[in-house]
C-alpha cells in the first residue's frame, strides 16, 4: 500500500503500435486498482461494434474535433491511420489535482507532446514480442478492415522504431507477466 502512495496524483503514459495490447492490459490494470483514472479520449474514428459514447471515446466528427482544438481543449492531439485522436486537457488537470493516478493511453505523436507540457510524467512503451505476433493479435481482434490493418502496421514500423525515448519498455509477451511488470513500474506491486 506504501508503494501505491507514490502514484498518486502522477502523470502515467502507455504506448506502443496497435495490436499490442495497450487496451487489454489497461483494463486488467483498472480492474486491480480503480484508484487509477483511465483519460477518455475524443476521436472521429466510428465506434468499432460494443463501444460506449463518453466510455472508450467521446466520438466527434471533424468539425466538432477541430473546435475542440481551437478552443485549446485538447493537451495533445495527433492524426492516426486516417483519423484524429486527443486528450480532452481538462479532465486530466482535475484528477491530477484531486490526487489521482491518471494515465493516459496514446499513440506517439501525442505522447511526444505530453512529454514537453509533463516533463514528469512516466512514459511506457509496449512492444509485441514479435512484428509476426503482432499482425497476428491485430488480425485476431477482428475489428479492423484490411485497409485499417494494413495503415496500422505501417505505422507500427515506425513507432517500435521510437523505444528508446521512452522512460520503461515492456513486452507483452505473457499477459500476466506483463501486468505484473507495468504494476511495479507504476510503483502499484
Ligand atoms: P491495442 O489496444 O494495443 O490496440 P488490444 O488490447 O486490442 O491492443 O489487443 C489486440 C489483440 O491482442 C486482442 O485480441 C487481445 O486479446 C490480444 N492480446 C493482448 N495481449 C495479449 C497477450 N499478451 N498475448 C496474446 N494476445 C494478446
Ligand atoms: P484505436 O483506433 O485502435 O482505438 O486507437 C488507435 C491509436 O490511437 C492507438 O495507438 C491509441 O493509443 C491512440 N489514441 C487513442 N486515444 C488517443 C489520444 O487521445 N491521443 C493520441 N495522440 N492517440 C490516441
Amino acid at each position: 500500500m506504501a508503494a501505491e502512495a507514490s502514484a498518486a496524483g502522477r502523470l502515467f503514459l502507455i504506448t506502443g503500435p496497435s495490436g499490442v495490447g495497450k487496451g487489454t492490459l489497461v483494463s486488467a490494470l483498472l480492474q486491480r486498482h480503480p484508484q487509477i483514472w483511465l483519460s477518455v479520449s475524443a476521436t472521429t474514428r466510428s465506434p468499432r461494434s460494443g463501444e460506449q459514447e463518453g466510455q472508450h471515446y467521446f466520438f466527434l466528427d471533424r468539425a466538432a474535433f477541430e473546435a475542440k482544438v481551437a478552443q485549446s481543449g485538447l493537451l495533445e492531439w495527433a492524426e492516426f491511420a486516417g483519423n484524429c485522436y486527443g486528450t480532452p486537457r481538462e479532465p486530466v488537470e482535475q484528477y491530477l489535482a484531486a490526487g489521482r493516478p491518471v494515465l493516459l493511453e496514446i499513440e506517439l505523436e501525442g505522447a511526444r507532446q505530453v512529454r514537453q507540457s509533463f516533463p514528469s510524467g512516466f512514459q511506457i512503451f509496449i512492444k509485441p514480442p514479435s512484428f509476426a505476433e503482432l499482425e497476428r493479435r491485430i488480425r485476431g481482434r477482428g475489428t479492423d478492415s484490411e485497409e485499417a490493418i494494413s495503415r496500422r502496421l505501417e505505422r507500427a514500423r515506425v513507432e517500435l522504431a521510437a523505444e528508446a525515448e521512452f522512460d520503461a519498455v515492456l513486452v507483452n509477451d505473457d499477459l500476466d507477466r506483463a501486468l505484473a511488470q507495468l504494476e511495479q513500474l507504476m510503483g502499484l506491486a
